[in-house]
């Protein structure tokens, strides 16, 4: 059996085509390994949001000469977004890589990887940029309790920092029909946790000849699949972000109460630089409506901080949303310059110094509230669904609740793949501890 090394860097889109690209080479024989040194064929399914994610990959070449030494045979793939962004580039750098393969490819990876073996020339495959969806159809799970599927890939926005709408195309949304026979799918295999993905799922079902918005296709999916307990969506942008989408998650019982809406900055000169295409009072106004219509709902944010030309008062203003705002978490990154995104042009001002001074600050800041909130939580009865256990003691559970919180409790046998109501007793950083109710 031909031994598979799959590897993934970033979102968790990457996740799923990953699993659905894994789906595809077992069907041709091949069988998964972690142990890199066993492959007959390495796959690295990347990242190119940041710097930091790029040079991880690239500190690796190295390995795959030695390998190639040991191994003639072996073939190695970048696959996804670096692939997308640097193409053919990568045979010139790295004479190793034998695949370079962008996310609108990834169902002619088999075909391409056995070419490769006959033929021992290098294949390039990054020219489906903006077609339909590579993996439609392919419903092979790496797991069994909690499930990702894209509803839809790419993004017409063109915020000023962001590399995705070059390495992921424009917005394409999945047909609902295709998506609801993947959601049957998990339903007959039990699967308890769905999450939806896109880069803006707020926008689907544009360009879809039918006629259906992402409320829609929740409405569709609560209808079509009841069985399925959990159902969850990332990513949305707040300028689609309203009160249609809240009323459904109010509403529709299998949505979870958690919404992940980026805000990026809090000071309006930094969003139009960034173009954002919304200001703050916009999103305090989508952020009120979705508190009002879902008041136990959760919410967690990205910014990115040192963006060019950011000032000691663009700063302040961020700090303030955060302080205001009280996020349950948020992602906090500081501002990396990405190849061929416009703000590359913009002088890259900001010191380390300053980035890591004002990166520290708010994440202090978030910290404090993310602690508020869950201290909040304390003594109230919580729906978990426990997934794991705790790798410091093997009787202690972690799960998730509704609204994503983390959460651990002790039991004396396994609970992994139930649900349970917790009680909150305690907070640790951003766990929540717990009992199971009753016991
Ligand atoms: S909304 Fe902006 S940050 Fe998000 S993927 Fe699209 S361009 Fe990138």
């Amino acid at each position: 059996m031909k031994k598979l090394y799959l590897q993934t860097f970033g979102c968790q889109m990457n996740e799923r085509d990953s699993e659905g690209v894994q789906g595809l080479l077992l069907d041709r024989g091949f069988e998964t390994t972690s142990t890199i040194e066993e492959a007959d064929l390495i796959l690295y399914n990347t990242c190119s949001v940041r710097d930091h994610a790029e040079q991880k990959v690239f500190g690796r070449m190295g390995h795959f000469r030695k390998l190639k030494q040991i191994n003639p045979n072996l073939i190695v793939g970048i696959v996804g977004c670096m692939a997308q962004e640097h193409g053919g580039n990568f045979f010139k750098k790295n004479p190793e890589i034998d695949l370079v393969c962008g996310p609108g490819n990834l169902n002619q990876i088999p075909d391409l990887v056995e070419e490769i073996r006959l033929q021992r020339a290098p294949r390039l495959a990054i020219d489906r940029l903006n077609e339909e969806y590579s993996l439609e159809n392919v419903h092979h799970r790496s797991g069994e309790l909690k499930g990702l599927v894209t509803i839809m890939t790419g993004c017409d926005h063109r915020c000023t920092y962001c590399i995705v709408p070059y390495t992921r195309g424009d917005e394409r949304s999945r047909n609902s029909e295709n998506i609801i026979k993947e959601m049957r799918d998990l339903e007959a295999k039990g699967f308890k946790d769905v999450m939806l993905l896109g880069q803006n799922v707020n926008s689907y079902g544009k360009g879809l000849e039918e006629s259906i918005d992402f409320a829609g296709l929740l409405e569709k999916i609560q209808k079509e699949t009841p069985g399925i307990p959990r159902l969850r969506f990332i990513t949305s942008h707040p300028k689609d972000a309203h009160t249609r989408l809240f009323t459904a998650m109010r509403d529709l019982p299998m949505v979870c109460e958690h919404m992940h809406l980026p805000v990026q900055s809090g000071s309006n000169r930094t969003l139009r630089r960034m173009k954002r295409e919304h200001t703050r009072e916009w999103y305090l106004e989508q952020i009120e409506e979705y508190r009002k219509l879902v008041p136990d709902g959760t919410l967690t944010t990205d910014f990115i901080v040192g963006f060019p030309g950011e000032t000691e008062k663009d700063f302040l203003d961020t700090l303030e949303f955060i302080e205001r705002i009280e996020f349950d978490s948020a992602f906090i990154f500081q501002y990396s310059p990405r190849p061929g995104t416009p703000a590359l042009k913009l002088e890259d001002d900001v010191t380390p110094q300053e980035k890591s001074r004002r990166h520290q600050i708010l994440l202090a800041a978030q910290k404090a509230a993310s602690l508020k909130r869950n201290q909040a939580l304390i003594g109230r009865t919580e729906e978990v669904l426990f997934e794991s256990r705790s790798k410091r003691d093997e009787m202690r559970f972690v799960g998730r609740t509704r609204g994503y919180k983390r959460v651990v409790v002790s039991a004396e046998r396994d609970i992994i793949g139930e649900f349970h109501q917790a009680k909150i007793l305690s907070v640790a950083d951003e766990t929540l501890l717990g009992e199971i109710a009753g016991q």
